[in-house]
């Protein structure tokens, strides 16, 4: 197996001195004297440069023989960032395996949902990655199986299934090849010091830093659908359902060891792969913070606000739908209006629940939503309608949010629904589908704070903020005066 073209030897190994947290993820070092890989990070003694090699992925440094160390644990570092240069189709195939994609189809079934054939697709994992698509996906599997392992007190059989093994007996052979250890010694090694509660699971997720966390809170909290979600005391809660099981999470800061610390309440821990997924997607745990910073600094304006405040993410999503329909309730009302409707939404159809804090209903589903009258709102018809057409697309398949149509498509299917404009669907695929270049190009709050008139002149600006214009246009809301300036917008969607 070769190693990745796209690394630079010489920045992997001044990262590699150095136990740079910024690479963490971004590549890592296999020791030849040892068989072992590492993170950027590793604290076990440097290894001479001649007995190392570089990988862009760990699926690649796995293929090639080597096994994950146990001390850096290879399996917490943040997620491969999509990086420039990185066809879309790799990022949008990651995403999809990360979704559990891989899991029943293989790789045909994931090149046709992207609308690629497998072979170009494994061609073009190999030049990215330096690992194909099956391989990356078996050594994400074999890295959960071994969190699991260490975070939590799971039985070994429900590990194996939640991790996508199947039979215990598979996953025990697995292990033992890759660690040359038994689950049960590993787990002896780990050292879990709470018992959490039935059902309830913590995790750490690593980022690399900086992570701006109160600027992501900042921008949650005056979002956060009553009832749903909230923001408490640094600290991020919502409700959350999968496969018609309800649940909680709980997210806050975990500074001291660049990550997040998650808290999740579920009763299926098949789910927690795609539960513990789908927050490093919502949180923005894969940016590349360093790449995003030097590529907004061709930009004065950009240029400032980053070095004054780095770290910045894009907030994703929990659930794409129940974003959409919040940005459509929110069109020409202010961002506090917008929640209190959504609230009053979640509290009228939601089902209700008993979570910690204020958490006391799920956001309405989509087949809810598809028929429901949704009178008492005071919507207008028109709103109502749009919404009901929204639900309706997404319960049929229409529109998904998985990201395997690729934004253009995406948001070209977004635009079809009357009363889903422009900038609804810009804003939702910047946030629902992680895209790192989508962003509302008739946003009022963009033109104001670089003191723009036409979203044509914007347009023109944010050629050069490419492809990060997602994370241009955070810093620009985070700084004007009025938020996301929703209230004011006048080339918003109607
Ligand atoms: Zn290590």
């Amino acid at each position: 197996m070769k190693e990745s073209m796209d690394l630079d030897w010489q920045v992997c190994s001044r990262a590699r001195l150095s136990r740079d947290a910024r690479f963490d993820g971004k590549f890592f070092i296999a020791v030849l004297t040892s068989r072992v890989y590492c993170r950027s990070i590793c604290p076990a003694p440097t290894a001479q440069e001649k007995n190392v090699r570089y990988y862009s992925s760990a699926a690649a440094a796995a293929e090639a023989g080597f096994r994950p160390c146990l001390r850096c644990r290879p399996e917490c570092s943040p997620g491969t960032p999509a990086w420039l240069g990185t066809p879309s189709t790799v990022s949008r195939a990651l995403r999809l395996i990360a979704d559990g994609g891989l899991a029943d189809g293989g790789v045909e079934l994931l090149a046709e949902r992207l609308g690629v054939g497998s072979r170009h697709l494994r061609r073009l994992f190999l030049q990215h990655l330096g690992a194909t698509p099956s391989a990356v996906a078996q050594t994400r599997r074999m890295h959960f199986a071994k969190k699991l392992i260490d975070e939590t007190s799971l039985p070994m059989s429900e590990v194996a299934l939640a991790s996508g093994f199947g039979c215990v007996r598979r996953f025990n052979a697995a292990i033992r090849k890759v660690y040359h250890r038994t689950p049960t010694q590993i787990r002896h090694l780990s050292r879990q010091t709470v018992i959490p509660a039935q059902n309830e699971y913590f995790f750490r997720l690593r980022f690399r830093p900086p992570y701006n966390w109160d600027g992501m809170l900042r921008f949650l909290a005056p979002r956060a659908i009553p009832g749903v979600e909230e923001v408490h005391s640094g600290c991020y809660r919502r409700t959350i359902s999968l496969n018609k099981i309800p649940g909680w999470l709980e997210v806050s800061l975990d500074g001291e060891n660049d990550g997040l610390a998650v808290r999740v309440q579920f009763s299926d821990p098949r789910a927690l792969y795609t539960i513990i997924e789908r927050v490093r997607a919502m949180f923005d745990l894969n940016a590349d913070w360093a790449a995003i910073a030097q590529g907004l600094s061709a930009d004065p304006v950009l240029a400032a606000r980053t070095a004054a405040n780095p770290g910045l993410r894009v907030p994703g999503c929990w659930n794409g739908f129940e974003l959409a329909v919040r940005a459509i309730l929110g069109q020409q009302i202010t961002v506090k209006g917008a929640t209190t409707l959504s609230g009053l939404l979640a509290r009228t159809l939601g089902q209700p629940i008993s979570g910690p804090g204020g958490l006391t209903y799920l956001f309405p589903a989509p087949e809810v939503l598809a028929d429901s009258k949704l009178t008492g709102l005071g919507l207008t018809n028109a709103r109502s309608e749009t919404i009901r057409l929204l639900a309706r697309a997404v319960s049929d398949g229409r529109i998904a949010f998985d990201g395997a149509a690729g934004s253009d498509e995406f948001m070209r299917r977004m635009c079809e629904i009357p009363g889903i404009g422009k900038w609804t669907a810009q804003y939702v695929a910047m946030r629902a589908l992680g895209e790192p270049d989508a962003f509302p190009s008739g946003d009022l709050g963009l033109l104001r704070a670089l003191s723009l008139t036409s979203p044509r002149d914007l347009e023109q600006r944010a050629e050069t903020w490419r492809p990060w214009r997602a994370y241009a246009s955070m810093y620009l809301w985070s700084a004007a005066t009025v938020p996301v300036a929703r209230a004011l917008a006048c080339r918003r969607d109607s």
